[in-house]
């Protein structure tokens, strides 16, 4: 049972590497997505994505010119989104912009396209929508990593993420590796390539105002030392265990002082868990463990 869990956690979890050489090899569940905004209610993310999304565009004021454009797609929609601009763009702008069925975030729940609406009638491009470097879109670049989001498709970085520049495009990856990601100027190939240094013995220090927090890779198939059992209650944070993922205290994040309005809140203010491991797979060939420290230890 502990094995068939270790296998299939590899491929879930905030920081799962997607792209053109990894595919996306568990579909993410449908129970686990809501609307980022009420209005509207196609642009899915899983739930604590979403949740912290809204936080950050209220936080730049963005709630109302900033767009979400394209967030979950089931393999389904990439698939036509694929053939269409095939046929629609060719093949150039197709390679360089659209990911192929099964090799894009966007089925992972975890990846939101967004759109600057500068007026009410202006229309916005469905592929590549327009999101600035300054003004408002700068405002949220600034805090997105504080939020858990980073920019996945930075300039300079095309032959390692094999997509070219989307200023566009955001990837939750959870706090406070979002913020070690843009501090370092890495894109999630080098990071999930960075973190295979790290070990239990040895972790990697993440900067996260006045919280110790570590992280550290376990590869799959070995010793599982240094894991979390799948199946012991009151070890929350293993991938696909929504509930106890959820469950963390808010304090510890960056952002959410326990507005009480997101869900991520409530689960925390009612159970009053504290959040003190997260594992996520890294849909390669192991696992991030983050360890969270109660205060400066
Ligand atoms: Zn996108």
């Amino acid at each position: 049972m502990k094995k068939r869990m270790l296998n299939a956690g590899v491929f879930q979890g905030n920081l799962l590497l997607v792209n053109g050489s990894y595919p996306l090899r568990a579909a993410c569940g449908r129970e686990d997505l809501v609307p980022v905004a009420a209005q509207y209610p196609k642009a899915l993310l899983k739930r604590e994505a979403a949740c912290y999304l809204r936080l950050l565009l209220s936080r730049v004021g963005g709630l109302s010119c900033i767009v979400p454009v394209s967030g979950y797609r089931p393999a389904q929609e990439q698939a036509e989104i694929y053939e269409n601009s095939l046929a629609q763009n060719g093949e150039d702008f197709t390679q360089k912009y659209v990911a192929r069925p099964c090799c894009s975030e966007h089925q992972t729940g975890l990846a939101i396209d967004l759109g600057l609406k500068k007026s009410a009638h202006d229309k916005i491009d469905f592929l590549c929508p327009d999101f600035p470097y300054d003004g408002i879109c700068a405002q949220f670049r600034r805090y997105a990593p504080q939020y858990g989001f980073v920019e996945r498709y930075p300039k300079g970085k095309e032959a390692l993420t094999g997509i070219a520049h989307e200023p566009w495009h955001f990837r939750y990856t959870g706090y406070p590796h979002s913020l070690f990601i843009s501090q370092n100027d890495l894109c999630l190939e080098e990071y999930v390539a960075f973190l295979k240094g790290f070990s239990q013995e040895n972790p990697l220090r993440l900067p996260a105002r006045g919280k110790t927090v570590t992280a550290y890779y376990v590869p799959a198939g070995g010793e599982s030392a240094g894991l979390p059992s799948p199946n012991r209650a009151g070890r929350p944070g293993w991938p696909g265990q929504t509930s106890a993922a959820a469950r963390f205290d808010c304090s510890d994040y960056a952002v959410c002082s326990g507005c009480s309005s997101c869900s991520v809140c409530s689960v925390c203010s009612s159970g009053g868990g504290y959040f003190a491991r997260q594992v996520s797979g890294n849909n390669v060939d192991g696992f991030i463990v983050t360890l969270w420290g109660k205060g400066n230890e």
